[in-house]
Formats: structure tokens, sequence, C-alpha cells
């Protein structure tokens, strides 16, 4: 199979945390040879920019525009629909960045739009304060419902389990902008520079990476160096169309 696109996932694919895994940099610079490579995380704490820093400290030269991200969606997701409202973000530096670059008000009263992704300074208060303006009919934005993020020392809880709080407390479903959404989907095909049946998406997720390599037509790949184990594969109805040790 010849493909002239590739779509990694970051957490569990390319690095655990800040530690690069084995063999990576050199197979990233084989697939650069062979076609376009795309960098698409659901992980919203940084921008792209910065994501293109950290890989390049880690020895893969990556460019901005190489990189999509939920924060990104969600940026460009609120400026078109809610570009007036004010946004009330549970999240981290790199989500609130992106949605001040678009000219976004990020604020903390009259909001009609709430935001959510992995923050890892998430407080009770935080809850209450997203409870209120949901409770007054604002906007529920999810950059994405992964359970847990994958790091050197293991499983942490990822923006899914926050996300489920404050849907537990409002009520309310979120709209979800990160994979496997029709958001990203489109995000996705926008970047990729090729037909997505000659692309191969490659990821740790079943259900957030694999669901969306195959909702675009793509064929898929699971690496098994991050959040998912053999036997789960076995086990899912996501079937990827190959199952690798690692990248
Ligand atoms: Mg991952």
């Amino acid at each position: 199979m010849h493909f002239k696109a590739f779509v990694l996932d970051l957490d569990g694919v390319v690095y655990r945390g800040r530690t690069l895994l084995p063999g990576v940099e050199e197979k990233i610079a084989k697939l650069r040879r062979r076609g376009r490579v795309l960098f698409v995380t659901n992980n919203s704490t940084k921008t792209r920019a910065e994501y293109a820093e950290k890989l390049s400290s880690l020895g893969v030269e990556v460019r901005e525009d190489e990189i999509i991200t939920s924060a990104y969606a969600a940026a460009l997701y609120i400026a078109e629909h809610y570009p007036r409202a004010g946004v009330y973000v549970i999240g981290e530096a790199g989500l609130r960045k992106e949605l001040e670059w678009r000219g976004i008000s990020v604020r903390e009263s009259d909001c009609g739009v709430v935001v959510v992704g992995l923050d890892r300074r998430f407080t009770y208060e935080k809850l209450a304060i997203a409870q209120n303006h949901l409770l007054r009919g604002a906007e529920l934005l999810a950059t994405n419902r992964d359970p847990t993020l994958v790091t050197e020392r293991g499983p942490i809880p990822g923006a899914g389990s926050i996300v489920a709080a404050v849907e537990r407390a409002s009520g309310r479903r979120a709209k979800l902008v990160g994979k496997p959404s029709k958001i990203m989907g489109e995000l996705i095909l926008r970047h990729l520079g090729a037909e997505p049946q000659d692309a191969l998406l490659i990821g740790d997720r079943l259900d957030t990476d694999i669901a969306m390599g195959k909702a675009l037509g793509m064929r898929t790949a699971l690496v098994l160096t991050g959040a998912t184990k053999r036997e789960e594969v076995e086990r899912s109805r996501i079937k990827p169309d190959y199952v690798l040790d690692r990248l």
C-alpha cells in the first residue's frame, strides 16, 4: 500500500509526556520522504506553536502548520459560530491563547459559551462557574472526551473526566470539537493535501484516533505504545486495518 499522507496522533504515538518513544525520529523522517505528515492531537494544553517547539526540542522538526490541536479546532469553531460571545474556559494556557488569538473574549462572567479541555488546576469553583453559565443557557463545547492521558508514569485523568463532571453538574451534553468529531474531520481534510483513501491515520486510541480515520475513509493503524492493549482491540467494535507494536 502506497500512502501519500500520514496523520499521526502525538500522545502515546510520538511521545509519552516529555519522552520521545524509541525509533520515532527515524520513522517520521522516513514517512516525510513518502508524503505529507500531519500531527493531530486532542490535547488542548499547548498552542500549535508550542507543540512545534516541543517536537523540535525532542529532535523531530515540525512546522506549526503541520499540527492540528483540539484547542485550535475549538477556537476556529467558536470564531465562526459565536464570534461575539464571552467564553468561559476550563482549560490551560494553550486553549486560552488559541481563543484570544482569534479575537474571542475569554472571561468569567456574561458567557454564552463554556469550553472544556484538560485543566490540571481544575477545581470545584470552576465547576460551579461553568454550571452557572450552562444553567443560564450557554453552549457547552468539549475539546475531547479522552478519559485518560498517557504519561511516562502511566495514565492521568484526561479532559473527558472533567467534561463528564461539567455535563453531570449542568444536565447538558457537550458538543465535541476534537477527534472523532465531524468538526475535527473537516479540519484534517482541509490540511491533508491528499485524498483520504491515500492517507494512513496512526493513533493509540480506538474510540478517538481509529474512529476518526474510519469516519474519514482513511486506512488506520493502531500502535500499542499508548492507551490501548492488544486484548482491547479484539474486544472492540472499532477495528483498525493494522495493529503495530510501535510507530
Ligand atoms: Mg494518543
